[in-house]
């Protein structure tokens, strides 16, 4: 039997586990009993990217507010009549929580009435089979996957499938969710699912779509990966117009658009978690009129999407200000600046800035001034034993790569000048070897473990090898080290630490790779350390 939690585990982001394990431990507390659903379940299972998270509950989530709140949690919005609570996570995980019920459709173009209900009945009322799955997050049954209409063996068909013949005429909005899916997985709809779909867009069915549903599939786009494709699918069908009547390809910016998702797919390889949605919902509407964009936002149900998309300009607008003013005078600066703005910010400005120097400025820190930190000098930092076991080393580094940036340490003379006074001084030579028997193996047995090297030029390399610079940006920027900073750090004795430079290629050679930096107590000094691990090493 497949084991849903290891592959949700090994699918899922690190900050959406963690959100996972957030709405978890606030339902556990509150014994309600929590499923994860929907297109989280769908996308672990078939291997494409989890957008968001949706849980279902068997209980009122409305009541959970505040202990989300508390957990860590933002409100993003909430519907009363289906009670869902709208969350962003920490890490801006998206997330919605709702309640498990039944739709009862009593007439065509009505609202539905809605009852809570069990799991089991709630994924009755889903629209594919491949979104009526739920995993089960509870205690005694963590991992049972509920999957009443084979939804697995539909994502393994890549089919897409209604549960049942009124599926289209009971919520027409599934039509629209039946060809955005279509269009972003490029599945087809099975054969009866196509003929319903093709019965209901010829009876126009679609007009009966509730307001709700409108605003939540608006909102949808903003998060496409292929957002352009998913339009142009929507308008074959005509239903982009269901959208908003205005609302056409044509009026997208596509080269913008198309930018967009290029910088955001660069900054995601730089390992910066960005969510483009304001940024995608900004392109997809470029040609619309204002009033047309405020129609449109009025409908979505999540405010942190409608605040975000509103203020985009005027925020980007404002960061462009201060990449021409005092504060990015320097690269240097520039760098601190834009590491300490929203990612989603210099993504807008990378795309849509007019201002030469800005984009310029943008586009180093993306590019060339990350390259900078290649320029650190590894080896030698190593030999000076500024290595990260040093609880200084983040700052000496970051501190080095701020004049390296501003071209105030122009070569590698340069830069060792600087470092040297941060070498922290020399471990002390071993103790005396111990007379008798067990003394001499003890001797013969150590220098053969070291290629015949001094034991503590051994030790010195060994601790100090595989410094990573990568500690440097952009974790770098985050805290920018002031040359006051740098003035703190303890400056050892410069001779000493030079003598323990090893002299010989297999004294450089002849080392362990480092231990995982464990973090060293800034009160024990790190002479005292030393002498401790060499004697454990002799034994
Ligand atoms: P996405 O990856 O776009 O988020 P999704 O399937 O998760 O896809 P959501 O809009 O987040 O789509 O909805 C979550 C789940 O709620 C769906 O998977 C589906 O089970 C259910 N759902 C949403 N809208 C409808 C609808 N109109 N009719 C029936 N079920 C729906
Ligand atoms: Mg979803």
């Amino acid at each position: 039997m497949a084991d849903y939690i290891y592959t949700m585990e090994i699918r899922l982001t690190p900050d959406q586990s963690k959100g996972v394990n957030l709405v978890q431990d606030v339902a556990r507390a509150a014994g309600i009993t929590l499923y994860l659903t929907g297109g989280a379940i769908r996308d672990i299972i078939s291997g494409f990217t989890i957008r968001d998270l949706d849980f279902t509950v068997q209980g009122n989530p409305l009541k959970l507010q505040k202990d989300f709140e508390r957990a860590g949690a933002q409100l993003a919005g909430h519907d009363d009549e289906t009670r869902t609570l709208f969350l962003v996570l920490p890490g801006n995980v998206r997330a919605e929580i709702g309640m498990a019920h039944t739709e009862h459709y009593e007439k065509v173009g009505k609202a539905p009435t809605i009852a809570p209900a069990s799991i089991q009945e709630d994924l009755r009322r889903r629209d594919f089979t491949v979104n009526a799955m739920a995993l089960s997050l509870n205690e005694g049954s963590r991992g049972l996957l509920l999957d009443p209409f084979n939804g697995v063996a539909d994502i393994e068909a890549k089919l897409l499938r209604i549960l049942h013949n009124y599926s289209f005429v009971e919520d027409p909005s599934r039509l629209i969710r039946a060809t955005r899916f279509a269009a972003r997985f490029h599945w087809p709809m099975e054969e009866r699912t196509q003929q319903r779909y093709d019965a209901a867009k010829e009876n126009k069915y679609i007009d009966h779509i509730a307001r709700s549903a409108v605003g939540h599939e608006i909102a949808q786009l903003a998060h496409e990966d292929d957002p352009l494709n998913v339009i142009r699918a929507l308008e074959k069908e005509d239903f982009l117009k269901v959208l908003h009547p205005h609302w056409s390809a044509a009026k997208v910016d596509t080269n913008g658009l198309a930018l967009l998702m290029k910088t955001r797919q660069q900054m995601v390889d730089l390992g910066y978690t960005v969510d483009p949605s304001a940024a995608v919902m900004h392109f997809l509407t470029a040609r619309l009129s204002d009033k047309d964009i405020s129609d449109l936002r009025r409908q979505i149900p999540r405010k942190d999407l409608i605040e975000s998309w509103r203020d985009i300009e005027e925020h980007a607008k404002d960061l462009a200000k201060r990449l021409t003013g005092k504060e990015a005078a320097t690269p240097s600066r520039t760098w601190n600046l834009l590491s300490s703005a929203r990612p989603e910010m210099v993504l807008f400005l990378a795309v849509t800035s007019r201002h030469q120097s800005v984009a310029l400025k943008i586009k180093n820190y993306l590019t060339k001034w990350r390259q900078v930190q290649q320029r650190l000098p590894l080896p030698e930092m190593t030999e000076l034993l500024i290595t990260p076991q040093l609880p200084e080393y983040p700052k000496i580094a970051r501190d080095v790569f701020m004049l390296l940036l501003d071209g105030r340490l122009r070569s590698r003379t340069e830069t060792l000048k600087f470092l040297k006074p941060f070498a922290p001084p020399p471990p002390p030579p071993p103790p005396p070897p111990r007379r008798g028997r067990g003394a001499k193996a003890a001797a013969g047995a150590a220098p053969a473990a070291v290629a015949g090297k001094k034991p503590e030029a051994v030790k010195g390399k060994g601790k100090g090898a595989a410094a990573p610079v990568s500690a440097v940006p952009p974790a770098a920027a985050k805290a920018p080290a002031t040359k006051a900073d740098a003035k703190t750090v303890a400056k050892p004795d410069v001779k000493a630490a030079a003598k323990q430079e090893p002299k010989t290629k297999a004294a450089k050679v002849a080392h362990k790779p480092a231990k995982p930096a464990s973090k060293p107590s800034a009160k024990r000094p790190a002479k005292k350390a030393q002498p401790k691990k060499s004697k454990a090493r002799k034994r």
